[in-house]
């Protein structure tokens, strides 16, 4: 029986499923949505929807879709392995773990960190032990990468013992993403990853920057918790922290105003209609000056970003693409790129317009002074990797992972 890998990301309405074949191939992946509502389904990649139980929760929901899974033949009985993705591995985790008790016991004591994240993540956890309590679990964590910050950068200048009794540093997420990144460009490249530095964008629902130096994370613009940073779907990303006081003097409470920076902010409080970026460039390009505001912010802030990133690199090997926005908008990479004519980025239209398609990723022009690639983030594909690596350590500890 080939040895598959099953990875479970849970969020916190859906959960993504996917299986891995021992070569590291995609076999399936799906989509549980609407948990805890009306309509909770299942949307795989090549097939069609899959009605869950009615208001599953979400161990009903995996485990509707792990029987799916096995009856549908992608998945042949038990997994080898199972690679789940946490969000908050605070300073404990400096990589990918193995699920034994006292991990999880370290992952609960970070949910304060990532109190919308980390519990939903366990609770994937929970029900993957009890469906199948013989496979081990393995947990790859969205900090991880970035625990090679140097102290510079990840201090807040805050009084010392906001860090030293609360924990109140930053972290930095979308690592696993980050990671790939830096793996896949330099293998585009033609270098080794020790000496590959870029620049990634991951823009998503969630958008963030990480400056790679030598394969390392360096800065990030995550912070303590995923608002940091660059404007996102509908989070504010920076802000002038005395606008919760402000805030509170109007009679807006700081929960409240802190709430309106999660979910009513970024390009759908700019722009008062969406968070998506495919309805704001076209509202945009039809006149809708509030969706033309929310590009503007949008790409602004991520050039800014962008040479700010520079400040901790002593070579840039690339300008890196990612996520649902850097992957698919050609509008996006080319107005943000637009702003950064002084250090020397210049991009290609045509390339741009077919996102690298035919160039291995190459969307920068013949007189750019950097490369800007486009590659598809893989994060199911790198946690399935990480399991795999870890549970093989675990069974032949000689083995050198890397
Ligand atoms: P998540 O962070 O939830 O994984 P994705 O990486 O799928 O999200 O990114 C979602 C974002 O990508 C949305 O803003 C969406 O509008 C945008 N997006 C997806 N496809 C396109 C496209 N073809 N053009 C522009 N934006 C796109």
């Amino acid at each position: 029986m080939d040895d598959q890998i099953l990875v479970i990301n849970c969020g916190s309405s859906s959960v993504k499923i996917a299986v891995f074949d021992s070569q590291g191939t995609a076999l399936v992946s799906a989509l549980a949505e609407r948990l805890g509502q009306r309509g909770a389904r299942l949307v795989p990649d090549q097939t069609q929807p899959v009605t869950l139980p009615e208001n599953a929760n979400h161990q009903e929901a995996l485990s509707a879709s792990i029987h799916w899974l096995q009856e549908s033949g992608y998945l042949n009985g038990q997994p080898s392995a199972i690679g789940h993705r946490v969000v908050h591995g605070g300073e404990t985790f400096q990589e990918a773990a193995l699920l034994d008790d006292d991990a999880i016991r370290a992952i609960e004591a970070c949910a304060d960190l990532a109190p919308l994240h980390n519990p939903v993540n366990l609770e994937g956890i929970q029900a993957a032990r009890e469906l199948f309590p013989e496979v081990p679990q393995v947990a790859v964590f969205d900090t991880a990468f970035h625990q090679t910050l140097p102290r510079h950068a990840w201090l807040y200048a805050l009084p010392r013992r906001f860090y030293e009794d609360y924990g109140v540093r930053r972290y930095g997420f979308h690592g696993t993403s980050h990671h790939y990144m830096a793996e896949e460009a330099a293998r585009r490249l033609g270098k080794p990853l020790e000496q590959t530095s870029i620049i990634s964008a991951h823009l998503g629902n969630g958008c963030s920057i990480t400056a790679i130096r030598n394969g390392l994370s360096v800065d990030t613009s995550m912070g303590l918790t995923p608002l940091e940073g660059l404007v996102m779907g509908t989070r504010s990303g920076d802000i002038d922290p005395g606008l919760f006081e402000f805030m509170a003097v109007k009679g807006v409470p700081a929960e409240e105003t802190h709430r309106i920076l999660n979910r009513e902010s970024g390009l759908l409080g700019i722009s008062g209609q969406t968070s998506d970026m495919r309805n704001l460039v076209s509202a945009a390009r039809e006149g809708n000056e509030h969706c033309r505001d929310a590009f503007e912010v949008f790409c602004f802030r991520l050039a800014r970003y962008i040479g700010a990133m520079m400040v901790s690199l002593d070579q840039l090997d690339a300008l890196v693409f990612t996520g649902g926005i850097g992957e698919n908008s050609t509008h996006v990479r080319a107005r943000t790129l637009e702003h950064l004519t002084l250090p020397g980025f210049l991009i290609d239209p045509e390339a741009n317009e077919n996102h690298g398609s035919q160039l291995d990723g190459h969307i920068e022009a013949a007189s750019s002074r950097f490369p800007v690639l486009v590659i598809p983030t893989r994060e199911e594909a790198m946690i399935a990797r990480e399991a795999r690596a870890l549970v093989q350590v675990h069974a032949n500890p000689r083995t050198n992972r890397h």
